[in-house]
Parts: C-alpha cells; sequence; structure tokens
C-alpha cells in the first residue's frame, strides 16, 4: 500500500505486485476431491513445507542472534539441493513450491524490518504450527499444473479431481492447495485484463463506520448487517458454547471443535460476501468515497469496543473496498479520525457525546441529525471543505433531519 498525503487528506494507491498495468488479479477458489492416496501426499507436502520454513526461520533467526548477519532468500534457496540429497522425503516435493516456501518467509522477513524502520513495533516472524500452515504454491504454471477436463494435473502429485463451477476467464499465474475445515480447495490467482471503468456519477459519499449498525453514508442511507449474517453469528454462538461444554481431550470434543471451525468459516465466507456486495454497490455509485483513518488496532486495545469491531471487521471490509476502487478507476480518501462523532457537520462546533446518545444536536446552529449520518457528512466535509461550506451553511437557520429530503443532498 502506498500513501501520500495531500493537505491533511490520505490518498490510497494500491500497487499488486502480481498486477501490470492495466490488468487486475482475480482469485478462483475450487473445492478438491482428492483419493486417499493424494491426500496422503498432500498432508506430507505441507509436513515438508512447514518443516522447511520454520528450519529457514531458525537459521535466519541464530545468524543475527549469533553473528548480527542477515540471510536473504536466495543464499537459502542455494542451499535446497543438498537438503534434497540428504532428504528423500523433500526431493519428492517440486522444487518451486519449496522455493515458493522460503520466499513466503523472505516476505515476512521483509514486511518486519518494513515495520521496524517505520517506527512501529511488530512480532518476530513466528514459526508455523501444524494448524497454522495449511497450504503451499506452486508460483509457476508452466509444466507445473494444469486442469483438464474434471481433472487437476499437480506435477509429482498426480491428477486430483476438481469441482470446477466457473469457467477460468484470463490467464492462470500460481496455484495454492489449501487444507481447510471443510476440505481441500484450489486457489489459482488469474490476470485479466479487464479493468472495469464505471462511468462517472458526480457523487462523492463519506462513509461513517460504527458499531450500531455496520455504516452510515453521508446521504443518510444506514447499512445494517445483513440478516443471515446475524443469523449464522448466533449460530457460531451455540456451536461455541457446545465446545465448552464438552470434556478436553474427549472424542466429542474434537467433533464439536470440528463443527465450531465449519461454521466459523461459514460466518466468514459470508461476511466476505457482503463487503464485496456494499464495496461494489459503493463503487457503482460514487466517484470518491471517503473513509475515516481508524487505527483499527488500537480501537482493539480498548475492551469494551473490541469484540463488536472485530465483529464487524471493518478492516477486511476496507481492504477489499481499496482494492475494488483501484481497479474500477474510483478514488477512495481517508481523513483525520479525531472528534468526528462530537464535530458539528454544519458549522464545526463540537459537543461532548456520550455514546449513548444516537441524535446529533448542535447548540450553536441547531442542527439535528442521527449521530452516525451527522459523522459521515464531518468525513465528506474534511475531505472537501468547500463543499461543507456552501451545502451546510452556519448562516442557514434550518434545522436538518435526516427524514428531510433536503437534508440528504450533500
Ligand atoms: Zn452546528
Amino acid at each position: 500500500m502506498r500513501a501520500s498525503r495531500v493537505s491533511g487528506i490520505m490518498r490510497l494507491t494500491y500497487p499488486n505486485p502480481l498486477c501490470r498495468i492495466g490488468f487486475i488479479v482475480k482469485m478462483y477458489k475450487f473445492k478438491l476431491k482428492p483419493s486417499p492416496k493424494i491426500e496422503n501426499i498432500f498432508n506430507n507436502w505441507l509436513d515438508v513445507c512447514r518443516e522447511l520454513y520454520n528450519a529457514a526461520l531458525q537459521e535466519r533467526r541464530d545468524a543475527y542472534k549469533i553473528n548480527g548477519t542477515s540471510i536473504n532468500y536466495h543464499a537459502q534457496a542455494a542451499q535446497l539441493p543438498e537438503i534434497k540429497a540428504l532428504r528423500p522425503d523433500v526431493a519428492r516435493v517440486n522444487a518451486q513450491v519449496l522455493q515458493d516456501c522460503l520466499r513466503k518467509l523472505g516476505k515476512a522477513f521483509d514486511a518486519f524490518f518494513r515495520r521496524v524502520k517505520a517506527g512501529e513495533k511488530p512480532g518476530y516472524p513466528r514459526f508455523k504450527s501444524r494448524n497454522r500452515f495449511n497450504s503451499f504454491t506452486f508460483p509457476q504454471a508452466k509444466g507445473a499444473f494444469s486442469i483438464k477436463g474434471d481433472k487437476l494435473h499437480l506435477s509429482k502429485i498426480g491428477k486430483v479431481k476438481i469441482l470446477q463451477h466457473r469457467p477460468i476467464e484470463g490467464e492462470i499465474k500460481t496455484c495454492t492447495i489449501i487444507k481447510q475445515a471443510d476440505g481441500w480447495f484450489a486457489c489459482f490467482a488469474v490476470e485479466e485484463n479487464q479493468s472495469r471503468w464505471f462511468p462517472k456519477t458526480g457523487r462523492v459519499a463519506g462513509v461513517d463506520l460504527n458499531v450500531s449498525n455496520f455504516a452510515t453514508l453521508s446521504t443518510g442511507e444506514v447499512i445494517d448487517n445483513p440478516r443471515y449474517l446475524k443469523e449464522a453469528e448466533r449460530d457460531l454462538k451455540i456451536a461455541q458454547r457446545k465446545v465448552s461444554k464438552k470434556k478436553k481431550g474427549g472424542k466429542n470434543r474434537k467433533k464439536a471443535v470440528a463443527l465450531l471451525a465449519k461454521k466459523h468459516l461459514k460466518v466468514a465466507n459470508q461476511r466476505k460476501d457482503f463487503h464485496h456486495k456494499l464495496s461494489l454497490q459503493l463503487i457503482r455509485e460514487f466517484d470518491t468515497t471517503i473513509f475515516e483513518d481508524l487505527n483499527i488496532k488500537g480501537l482493539l486495545k480498548n475492551h469494551h469496543l473490541a469484540k463488536a469491531i472485530s465483529d464487524v471487521a471493518w478492516g477486511s471490509f476496507l481492504s477489499i473496498h481499496f482494492g475494488k476502487a483501484e481497479s474500477a478507476g474510483r478514488e477512495m480518501l481517508k481523513v483525520a479520525p479525531h472528534f468526528t462523532t462530537q464535530e458539528c457537520s454544519r458549522c464545526g462546533n463540537r459537543v461532548k457525546m456520550s455514546l449513548a446518545i444516537r441524535e446529533y444536536r448542535c447548540i450553536v446552529c441547531g442542527l439535528v441529525l442521527p449521530r452516525d449520518h451527522n459523522s459521515a457528512l464531518t468525513v465528506k466535509g474534511r475531505a472537501f471543505p468547500a463543499a461543507r461550506v456552501k451545502d451546510t451553511s452556519p448562516d442557514d437557520p434550518r434545522t436538518y433531519r435526516a427524514t428531510d429530503p433536503e437534508a440528504v443532498c450533500l
């Protein structure tokens, strides 16, 4: 992510390393139906890759601790032939898959050092347990993998049945085999020359992300979490309770845990789906969307809000939305988040408000608006101060209400 500050407003562009200009990278995920023999190979490869990842991490740690030096990807990849000569199980894994593991570790270190340099306090790259290492990647299509009919051919593994529910359009770049609670999947990164550019609408929206619903727009529109998502979340709570009732280490607990993992996945998928749909709606309707530059990690430290915030998953929504906005040629802005709930969107006066008060009343200019609507207007006003002066002149003695069509014409 690159960000540049223009008069206090952050403009975001997201260069995708996989992506050439004018191309977008799409992910296609299909279920696999491996035979027991193939499943065994998948599990073996996961073990080998995890062991390699952890050993390479250990080597980097030791080199740094003992000699104060750092080892890069190339130095580690150069050792692979030697390791393969000693370990037949490693030699059985496709060479590019092994290199990809080392590259992933390299990326983890790059990200770590980048954050240290930026003055943050990131965690040191961690060793991965079985639960945390669930995929391996063929980084190139050439000769390594191909789809023929309903079979996925994988180099050094063989044929696997694939349930390809939609055709792949574009050039396949990578193939990742993923182990999930509900089975095995193949995920393909595909480069597609189809940047969709939407026609200009001339409309701008400030967006207030809040805990009581999902978001409120500066147009006054309230976007609530969809009902199916609420139902799924209730379901999740019941499954969670079942796990805690079962005896630790027992067979029934194992079953309950597997069920819970499956339900978690379902909620995650439904939430993602909702985020994609909402993002598309915003992109269709507005040329520019403006958000508060929220420090989500900081907010999560507030225990009163943490649960609600991680439930609505703003971080995930924002990253989906940025990606979509970029490939659709739309603008996405972030503004300073301070006092957006307290500040009057019309005259800029600040009133202290507790979370319980749902209506904003300005004692200076008489503005009355639902609290979140006022915040969304303030967010918009920070990016476009000229619009604020014009649209919500403090000289105008009128009191706006959300139900008033003129109040929402900003
Ligand atoms: Zn006011």
